[in-house]
């Protein structure tokens, strides 16, 4: 499991707002694995935005990350860590890295983090980031995860932070049986959060709740716009 590398400082900074944002937006709103609420009560999220906006880090919303792309609300990213009931043993494969928030708290709750992100100057930050806390944990790759990353694999559990019509069959095939998907699945506007579960050949899909993510922009997602 991962290892945060921190100071005094960045830990005592917005601590009130982080503790408001474990009660109101995780606790209150039904999460209840307390590894997740543990590890989000000490990491510092603002470190996870730019500088100006990290008064806003601990809202019940989305935030820019650059690229036109977000760092997803506190209830999504406790929603889908908890859904993937991680006990600290798994290899977890991550597709879309945006600001590495999430894949910092996978990172706590597993073994083994593999996180895809395919816009490289987002990728290059969180891995700065990441190493810089001491993650020892997490592999990086820049490319279209729609593909996965199947020479790593297979994986106990697989997330994907951007939503597509439907989860690529492909990564279905690279998770284990029995292994969990947590992904937002449905049209550009608005998806549902489904659970997946592998059992052999067939798929079991749980509905989480409504959300609203950035598109999964590859060969098996949405195609890029000119
Ligand atoms: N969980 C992330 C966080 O906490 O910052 C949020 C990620 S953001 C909602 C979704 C990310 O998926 C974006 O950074 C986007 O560039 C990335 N993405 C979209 N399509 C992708 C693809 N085919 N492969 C890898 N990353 C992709």
């Amino acid at each position: 499991m991962g290892a945060m590398n921190l100071t005094s400082y960045s830990l005592k900074q917005h601590a009130g707002k982080r503790q408001k944002m474990i009660e109101e937006h995780v606790i209150d709103r039904g999460i209840k694995d307390m590894r997740v609420i543990e590890v989000m009560r000490r990491l510092p999220r603002h470190l996870f935005v730019k500088d100006s906006l990290g008064h806003k880090a601990y809202g019940d919303h989305p935030l820019p990350i650059g690229e036109g792309q977000t760092i997803s609300q506190p209830y999504i990213v406790a929603a889908m860590s908890e859904a993937l009931q991680l006990q600290g043993e798994e290899r977890v494969l991550e597709i879309g890295t945006g600001s590495g928030y999430q894949t910092a708290v996978l990172a706590e709750l597993a073994a083994q983090v593999f996180t895809i992100e395919r816009v490289k100057s987002l990728s290059q930050h969180a891995k700065v980031l990441l190493d810089g806390l001491g993650y020892t944990n997490i592999n990086f790759k820049i490319f279209d995860g729609t593909y996965g990353w199947r020479d790593r694999g297979p994986y106990d559990c697989l997330v994907v932070t951007a939503a597509a019509p439907h989860v690529p069959r492909v990564l279905v095939e690279q998770v284990k049986d029995g292994g969990r998907i947590v992904a937002p699945v449905g049209g550009a506007e608005n998806q549902e959060l489904v659970v997946l579960t592998r059992h052999g050949s067939q798929v079991r899909q749980r509905r989480l709740s409504l959300c609203n993510f950035v598109p999964l922009i590859g060969k098996y997602g949405w195609p890029e716009e000119e």
